[in-house]
């Protein structure tokens, strides 16, 4: 071992060189959106009492329509609802799409196949019980190319059948396949929009806050959804969602969110307020880190043979990070070795295991403060080919550092 640890030392000081202009780079963007967040703080005239809560109905709580306003502003939004009960970016998703369609409507997703825990929600699986498509709600898809970019010509076919609502995903998901940037979901809905301006443009937003300077209510989607345990609760939230976008779309959500007639006038922020807003302040830091985690992640994999994706200098428009270990063995022991170097839970060991939904075991690790925050670090992967390993997340680069030598070093032990 010896040997290799001093392979490794070298390799560790090559990495740090190469990945020192692609972090700079990274700065830029980081600095513009401290700058937006602040902006939106001092606009809002955020004050000390928006930072305590309300109980009950949560009637006129002024610190909720600051907290909703900073983030509307943020995300370059008309409106937004951002809510503790919200309990996950499949409830924020469900919300939003539940909220525009109807029976007889149909829901196109133009970046193929969505996102796992969508596809119950859609129905695709069969009439999943209050599924879209048990309430008659049709859908329909477009698969990206094989090189991960819209299929435009195949988009322009189904827009021929009469569509209420697109469904664009941002993030790469667990996907062997690149993010979609803000340059590329600007191109695709204005040429949607073209096609039909009045189709509602959602774009699931998971993952992909403040990883670029725009957002994208910015060039042109009508609704958006995230969680707040992923990136805009910078690792504060300790629950939450948002939707955010145009007011009317908004309100349609709100209604589902609660009941129609009192949508998002009611809902009580109990401790919630100060880490929303506390939360959204430091995402711009903390996205950072995890993306100069990320970019040292897939500079080192791949130096040691390891395929990966996105590339250390290649543009990114989400947190994750692909590694292809190719052996299930891999996969389980570099998530060992990330599990000890965890925070909390570092004593216990990952195994696969048959989660609900999915077609093969998959294997996680993550010692997160939040329970399953991904803005924290952590790792997972179905166990069958291409054995990859999605990576994502991180409060600082140095812990995801460690976290991923130690990976490392299970691998390379024996
Ligand atoms: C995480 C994620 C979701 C679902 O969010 P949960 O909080 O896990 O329910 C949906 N879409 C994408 C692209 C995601 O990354």
């Amino acid at each position: 071992m010896q040997n290799g640890e001093i392979k490794l030392d070298t390799v560790l000081n090559e990495v740090e060189e190469q990945i020192r202009i692609p972090c700079q780079n990274l700065n830029k963007i980081i600095g513009k959106n401290h700058a937006k967040v602040l902006k939106a703080f001092q606009e809002v005239r955020v004050t000390d009492f928006h930072l305590k809560g309300s109980t009950g109905y949560g009637y006129n709580d002024a610190g909720r329509d600051a907290v909703e306003e900073v983030y509307a502003r943020v995300l370059g939004a008309e409106k937004a609802l951002v809510r503790g009960q919200i309990v996950s970016g499949t409830h924020a998703i469900a919300i939003a799409l539940f909220g525009i369609l109807r029976p007889g409507d149909k829901l196109l997703s133009v970046t193929g196949k969505p996102y796992d825990t969508l596809e119950e929600l859609i129905g695709m699986r069969g009439e999943a019980p209050g599924s879209l498509a048990e309430l008659g709600v049709k859908y329909g898809q477009v698969d990206l190319t094989c090189d991960g970019q819209p299929d435009y010509e195949g988009i322009r076919e189904a827009l021929k059948e009469k569509t209420k609502m697109i469904l664009i995903q941002r993030s790469r998901g667990y996907e062997w396949r690149p993010s979609l940037n803000i340059a590329a979901i600007d191109e695709l809905i204005s040429f949607i929009k073209e096609i039909d301006p009045k189709v509602v443009v959602f774009v699931d937003n998971c993952y992909g806050e403040l990883v670029e300077d725009k957002e994208p209510c910015e060039v042109g989607a009508d609704l958006i959804a995230g969680s707040l345990i992923k990136n805009l609760g910078g690792g504060l939230a300790p629950t939450g969602g948002y939707v955010a976008g145009k007011g009317e779309f908004v309100e349609l959500a709100a209604n589902r969110f609660t009941a129609p007639g009192i949508g998002g006038e009611v809902g009580p922020t109990m401790d919630f307020n100060r880490m929303f807003l506390q939360g959204i302040f430091m995402a711009p830091m903390v996205v950072g880190e995890a993306l100069q985690g990320a970019i040292f992640t897939a500079c080192l994999m791949e130096k040691l043979g390891y395929a990966v994706s996105p590339r250390f200098d290649e543009s990114r428009s989400d947190l994750i990070q692909g590694i292809r270990l190719g052996q299930a063995e891999l996969m389980v022991k570099f998530c060992r070795g990330l599990q000890k170097a965890s925070p909390i839970d570092s004593h216990v060991s990952p195994e696969p295991w048959d989660m609900p939904g999915y077609d093969s075991p998959v294997i996680m690790a993550g010692g997160t403060f939040v329970q399953g925050a991904t803005i924290e670090f952590s790792a997972d992967g179905p166990i069958r080919e291409p054995y990859a390993l999605y990576l994502q997340g991180g409060l600082s680069k140095e812990y995801v550092k460690l976290a991923v030598i130690s990976g490392l070093r299970e691998i390379l032990m024996d």
